[in-house]
């Protein structure tokens, strides 16, 4: 097999920690029982088997196990959350807020609400990608029942100051829900202490397997409604019917596990390979870094480059390194990044951009020959064109 480039796309996805998928293997061959069976073994060992991840679940994020729902990942989460509030609560109002540079899987299904005769507000973010509070409380009114806001962003890393919006939307009693998928086992999260009534997990960005996530949802003080999204069996307490995947729920528990005992370690060494990433790159003139200096992932590097071709840029890297420009679920457009655009970029700077998210299984000596590599690219285009 040729030599794979470096893989530095870890906020698409990534790889399934070896400790976690052991732990997977035996619910898929011998433990393959359905959670829901009361009446034998096979059923209670499966349900064991989850109850044990919703405990994970509930005590990463400071909840209890029973308001942990488990979807088939943030998609489904987010639309479960925003969906099921606009339902549940359309007769107090018709009214959300969320922000410019939520992930489409928050944006879609508030544009489609929208179709539907729901107001939306799209908050604006300042030049290094945070909302502005007061921007957020003016936006509040009577009728608003939900405020999306992100915990961390998917292309440019930016945390967003959740404990202070969630101070804000509870004090008028709005549902606040946020998009934890790039957050959980990265940074702390506490729904008491930040007051966040929904939020949404997937296993995938945190080295568990794809297609399992949660809906954290809040039973007390007070208790948030949501209307299923999904009708059948029941199961979920009736939020999200469907026979539960013991082997995806066993791995994103473990995945979880792992990630909270090396948070502090692996935040502390993700920093610092950012770092010297950035280092090396920003000694080229004209470079940018997208978002905020330092209230962002550990792992997160975005930056813009000045005078170069962007699709140019990431096809002369991409023998060396696996990154990707905007986000990878937009990639596939030429439209420049919505998150970048929200920044305040021009279109040619929003273009020419490139997102390396560093993760686990990345090493300093791959940090080394991936900026030297870089370097080396944007200053060979550079002399081949001249870019205006
Ligand atoms: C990846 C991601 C999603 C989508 O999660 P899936 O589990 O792949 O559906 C949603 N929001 C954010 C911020 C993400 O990074």
């Amino acid at each position: 097999m040729p030599l794979r480039p470096i893989y530095l796309d870890c906020h698409a996805t990534t790889a399934v920690d070896e400790r976690v998928l052991a732990t997977m293997l035996p619910y898929f061959t011998q433990n393959f029982g359905n959670p829901s069976s009361i009446s034998h073994i096979y059923g209670w060992e499966a349900e064991a088997a989850v109850k044990q991840t919703r405990s994970i679940l509930a005590d990463a994020i400071n909840a209890t196990p029973e308001e942990i729902v488990f979807t088939s990942g943030a998609t489904e989460a987010n639309n479960l959350a925003i969906k099921g509030v606009a339902e549940a609560y359309f007769q107090k109002g018709q009214h959300i807020i969320t922000v410019a540079t939520e992930h489409s899987a928050v944006l879609d299904p508030c544009n489609y609400l929208k179709t539907l005769g729901f107001k939306i507000t799209i908050l604006p973010v300042e030049k290094d990608g945070i909302i502005n509070l007061n921007e957020l409380e003016k936006a509040l009114r009577p009728d608003t029942i939900l405020v999306s806001v992100m915990a961390a962003n998917n292309e440019i890393g930016v945390l967003q100051p959740l404990a202070e919006i969630g101070k804000l939307c509870r004090s008028q009693e709005i549902v606040f829900h946020t998009d934890a998928a790039q957050a959980i086992g990265k940074i702390p999260l506490d729904v008491q202490a930040m007051k966040i009534d929904l939020m949404s997990l997937t296993a995938h960005k945190v080295y568990g397997p794809k297609g399992i996530g949660a809906l954290y949802v809040r039973r007390r003080n007070p208790r948030v409604q949501i209307a299923p999204q999904q009708h059948g069996g029941g199961h979920e307490r009736g939020m999200r019917s469907g026979t539960l995947y013991t082997p995806q729920i066993v791995g994103f528990g473990k995945a979880v596990e792992i990630a909270l005992e090396e948070q502090d370690t692996e935040s502390d060494r993700l920093r610092q390979l950012t770092l010297l990433l950035w280092k090396q790159l920003s000694q080229l003139p004209g470079i940018h870094l997208n978002g905020h200096p330092t209230q962002r992932l550990a792992g997160n590097l975005n930056i813009s480059v000045e005078k170069v071709d962007g699709s140019a840029l990431l096809l002369g890297l991409q023998p060396v390194m696996a990154v990707s420009s905007g986000s990878a679920c937009s990639s596939a457009t030429t439209a420049p990044s919505h998150v970048l655009t929200a920044l305040g970029h021009s279109e040619q700077l929003a273009y020419a951009s490139v997102r390396f998210g560093i993760g686990r299984f990345n090493t300093q000596d791959e940090i080394d020959s991936v900026a030297e590599h870089f370097i080396s690219t944007v200053q060979s285009l550079r002399k081949q064109t001249n870019f205006l």
